[in-house]
């Protein structure tokens, strides 16, 4: 196996320049363990297994080296990659669409079952460079002669144990030997089981071995915690949790470098002081932010694993594993940031579906149940938000001198004849405008939780250094919304957030993210207001985009104002589940 430790960055992999602008504008910093092992013998042409389950980068593993090799004036099928379902395989086409941004003409078709062959048939006589589909349709095409295998260099079987779990095996095989004797064929499965090793040693020519290492350790000052990914978005949860948690200081991981910037921003709009870590900054300005945050002018600081390597600051009380680490040395590495100088760290990780199997080598790995943990709900934020009002009031009372105040009050409910208490409550009200004492309600299935945003300032400390300079600006939108409105078929339940949607139709459709108007999140779906005066091959292309590995089917909104909700009366205490 390849050393992961000589290989640095992107750069040091011999991939061709489309590929790597591809990789550094999605902002890879650098190679995950499985791509750094696997990349260089497929790139030599070595046939290759590699143990790695979701969430190692092992789409991009196979997928860059497949790139790099593809000759687009040859119009016929090159890769073909073998997957157990039809979502993996749009995942899986819409990585490969992603990382051949550059490359022009390339094309890349999924097969499946329960998608009408016609408009499968359609494309592949047109000519495609790479099909990705499941064993059964691909199996199909073949034998209908509507699909050649002659001109394939190379097969990868992806998830080979599910395949066999779901009973492809011998559809697999028989694929194998339809493929022309010459091609390279990768092999990757979470696990090794006696049937897929026979596969190997069967099909594939002197393999390569491409591993992730989980090294065992033990975590004892730290609480470890992970959230289910559903329904929720992710920034939605991370408010959420912010606002209930009580932390010193922070330190969120997240995979890609422009990850670390946006999701900054996102939190400083909502009034937290929070600054990225990632590699493309220079040395000196990553120091200052690590100095500001060993100061407390920072709280929150989003990074990268690179970046955060060696990060030494006894306050960071919490690791956010927003994006779940490649393999466990990475998570043992994370959430080894707190819990340092005798202190307990507490540690919440997000997983996804897809990433359970990674949730559980983490266990193994850390010797360690993980619990689940439960969003806070809105009740909970409301609590917390109460107490954190009532100690600032106490704390006002004890510490400010307030006799002008005392007088102004009296004289005003004697003047306009009120009493303290209404005054009061107006004062309260007033006070909290931006984070109110019971945050809004979300079943109308809004963007955020709640809009109190940049007033908000945490109770316990009103004090923040004047950060004037370096605050950015929150983008403008162009977009007056007098638009057209579409529906798109992803929502909150595939776990999507505006910034994928905007990212999705201003890289694909090529219509500058400014002038994408606003974006509705329902749980199936999403509406988006788009410029009136789209041309048609616009609307077309977007016809192709794939979001969250959904297909995004987008279609004129037809049904009327989208839904909205109503206010509700609200009284104090606020009640469960109102
Ligand atoms: P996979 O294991 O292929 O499903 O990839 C999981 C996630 O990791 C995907 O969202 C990829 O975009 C992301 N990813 C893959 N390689 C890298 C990398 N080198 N740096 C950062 N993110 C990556």
């Amino acid at each position: 196996m390849q050393s992961t430790e000589t290989i640095l960055s992107f750069s040091d992999l011999a991939l061709s320049a489309p590929l790597l602008q591809a990789i550094r504008e999605i902002g890879y910093e650098t190679p995950s363990p499985i791509q750094a092992a696997s990349i260089p013998p497929l790139l030599e042409g070595h046939d290759l297994v590699g143990q790695a389950q979701t969430g190692t980068g092992k789409t991009a593993a196979f997928a860059l080296p497949i790139l790099n090799n593809i000759d687009t004036s040859r119009r016929e099928p090159q890769a073909l990659v073998l997957t157990p379902t039809r979502e993996l395989a749009l995942q899986v086409a819409e990585a490969f669409q992603s990382y051949a941004r550059h490359l022009p003409d390339f094309h890349i078709l999924p097969i499946y079952g329960g998608q009408g062959m016609d408009t499968q048939l359609r494309q592949l006589r047109r000519g495609v460079h790479v099909i990705v589909g499941t064993p059964g349709r691909v199996m199909d095409h073949m034998r209908r002669h509507t699909l050649s295998l002659d001109g394939l260099t190379t097969l990868v079987l992806d998830e080979a144990d599910e395949m066999l779990k779901m009973g492809f095996i011998d559809d697999v095989e028989w694929i194998l030997e339809q493929s022309p004797p010459g091609r390279q064929i990768a092999l990757f499965s979470a696990t090794m089981p006696e049937a897929i090793r026979k596969v190997a040693k069967n099909y594939l020519r002197d393999p390569k071995e491409a591993k992730i290492e989980n090294k065992t350790v033990t975590v004892e000052a730290i609480s470890q915690r992970y959230w289910p990914v559903t329904g929720t978005n992710k920034l939605d949860a991370l408010t959420r949790i912010l606002e209930v948690e009580d932390f010193d200081a922070m330190l969120i991981f997240v995979r890609t470098k422009i990850a670390t910037e946006e999701l900054a921003e996102k939190l400083e709009a909502r009034g937290y002081s929070a600054g990225a870590l990632n590699g493309d900054m220079s040395q000196a300005l990553r120091e200052k932010n690590v100095e500001r945050l060993k100061k407390k002018t920072l709280d929150i600081v989003v990074a990268t694993d690179v970046a955060a390597r060696g990060l030494d600051v006894d306050r960071i009380s919490h690791v956010i594993n927003y994006d779940i680490p490649y393999d466990t040395e990475a998570y043992i590495h994370r959430i080894g940031r707190t819990g340092r100088a005798g202190r307990t760290g507490n540690a919440i990780l997000f997983v996804a579906p897809r990433e359970r199997r990674m949730l559980v080598a983490i266990e193994r790995a850390t010797r360690h149940r993980i619990r689940e943990m439960h969003l806070p709900t809105r009740e909970d934020i409301a609590e917390r938000r109460v107490e954190q009002f009532k100690e600032l009031v106490m704390n006002t009372l004890e510490s400010e001198e307030l006799s002008f105040y005392r007088e102004f009050v009296q004289h005003l409910g004697k003047e306009k004849n009120l009493a303290p208490l209404d005054i009061a409550s107006a004062l309260t009200f007033l006070a909290q405008k931006d984070r109110p004492l019971l945050p809004a309600d979300r079943s109308s299935h809004s963007e955020h939780f709640d809009d109190g945003r940049d007033a908000r300032k945490r109770a316990d400390r009103s004090e923040r250094p004047d950060r004037g300079g370096e605050k950015r600006e929150r983008p403008q939108r162009d977009f007056d919304d007098s638009g057209t409105l579409y529906r798109i078929e992803v929502g909150r339940n595939d776990g999507v957030a505006p910034k994928d949607i905007v990212g999705a139709i201003a890289n694909e459709a090529g219509i500058p993210g400014k002038s994408i108007g606003h974006i509705k999140i329902y749980d199936e779906f999403c509406t988006v207001s788009l410029p009136a005066d789209m041309p048609l091959q616009t609307l077309k292309r977007m016809e192709r985009i794939f979001i969250m590995g959904k297909p995004i089917n987008i279609t004129p909104w037809t049904g009327g104002p989208p839904p909205a909700s109503f206010p509700r009366k609200r009284t104090y205490p606020p009640k469960r589940g109102e």
